[in-house]
């Protein structure tokens, strides 16, 4: 039986439309694109070509794009490059949600250790940042604050144009990580208020290891990296012009088909969500309107289910899911995110994450209910405790 991969929101399958692009840049047009020769002049074209593209899907101008490694150098890019710039000026104050990804909460705990001043914005039991703790933390030295517009363990899409407003009414910097929202909903700079926002190309079908910081012209961040005067001196290295190129060649094919890929991807996890919802105990985490239909993560609140357990029983059945985010799973802590929603922490330990994508099928889906009945039968239930007919 051909492997079932429900795990999109960890990364996603190169599009061959994406590879084609990609393969003259690994090739003819190898030239260094900070060279004034031909070679080079042509591999500025097609980075720059790439620049203008990326940027024209979140309506920003061309020059204020910065190609990085990743979600996670943009992220800690903005959080670090700003509490620097800003520290320097006595606004050495930052806010980050308690569901951001570790790129930025991570980022934000080593500054604190630090020195800086380092505040966690609590969120509701949909994972819904409050907007009213994060106006009661904001002041006069709040330099930056972060809150991501879709969260990628339970889908729920931030009030950030609010939280922007509050933000920039206390005068401190506004950065948004869009890796997840980005070719799932529209993003738009300026729609939502965003000074900085983060992009990657791995969840929306384009190469690893390349993505973005946006950097609203006149914001004030410091550089991370020593070196050459690449990315109009904000970050040093030689651009990977294939890696660009691919990654713009995904985010115009996510772009177009962002609607078709939606309802798709929603008729799916309706289906997912009816079939699996009767199970005694099941828990549904995220908003259950404001959400993007690509996630749907449950917890069980039977004893003796976990969640590791429940990942390995599902990909010995040749269904892989995660138990929360890729990037945390295998370390055995509970989520984060489902801790900040308040979920105690035996049901954060008994969570899983389907995340459904362009080639999920309905064959797919219901293999996967079927593998996950089966896993769920053969945990040892309590005595006493009824056999679900699940
Ligand atoms: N932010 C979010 C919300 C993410 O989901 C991820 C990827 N798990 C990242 C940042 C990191 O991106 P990358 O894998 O490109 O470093």
């Amino acid at each position: 039986m051909k492997p079932v991969y429900l795990d999109y929101s960890a990364t996603t399958p190169l599009d061959p439309r994406v590879l084609e692009a990609m393969i003259p840049h690994f090739g003819e047009n190898f030239g260094n694109a900070s060279s004034i020769h031909a070679f080079g002049r042509k591999a500025r074209a097609a980075l720059e070509e790439s620049r203008e593209t990326i940027a024209g899907c979140i309506n920003a101008p061309h020059d204020t794009l910065i190609f990085t490694s990743g979600g996670t150098e943009a992220d800690n890019y903005a959080v670090r490059g700003v509490a620097s710039a800003l520290g320097k000026k006595g606004r050495n104050h930052l806010i980050v949600s308690a569901v951001e990804h570790h790129a930025v909460l991570d980022t934000a705990l080593a500054l604190r250790a630090e020195g800086f001043n380092v505040d966690v914005a609590r969120v509701d039991e949909k994972g819904t940042i409050d907007l009213d703790h994060l106006r009661s933390l904001v002041n006069n030295r709040t330099g930056l604050v972060s809150v991501m517009h879709v969260n990628n363990e339970v889908g729920t899409i931030e009030p950030v144009r609010e939280a922007a407003e509050i933000a920039h009414n206390a005068g401190a910097v506004f950065h948004v990580d869009a890796v997840q929202s980005f070719g799932k909903i529209p993003v738009n700079v300026d729609e939502l208020g965003a000074d900085l926002l983060t992009l990657s190309a791995h969840k929306i079908y384009g190469p690893k290891g390349i993505g973005a910081l946006y950097i609203r012209k006149g914001v004030a961040i410091d550089s991370l990296l020593t070196g050459g005067g690449q990315e109009q001196n904000r970050r040093a290295g030689t651009e990977s012009v294939a890696l660009a190129v691919g990654f713009a060649r995904a985010a115009e094919i996510a772009i177009e088909s962002m609607e078709h890929d939606s309802t798709h991807v929603r008729t799916l996890q309706r289906e997912l969500h009816a079939k699996i919802a009767d199970y005694p105990g099941i828990v549904f985490n995220g908003h259950p309107e404001s959400a993007i239909p690509h996630i749907l993560n449950v917890s069980f609140n039977t004893p003796g289910i976990d969640g590791e357990a429940m990942i390995i029983g599902m990909d010995l059945r040749g269904v892989a899911v995660t138990s929360g985010s890729a990037c945390t799973s295998g370390t055995l802590e509970p989520s984060h995110v489902l801790l900040a929603m308040g979920r105690p922490e035996s049901t954060a330990r008994a969570t899983i994450r389907f995340s459904l994508g362009r080639q999920t099928t309905m064959e797919e889906i219901e293999t996967a209910v079927a593998a996950l009945k089966e896993v769920l039968a053969t945990i040892k239930r309590p005595l006493g405790n009824p056999k679900s007919e699940f």
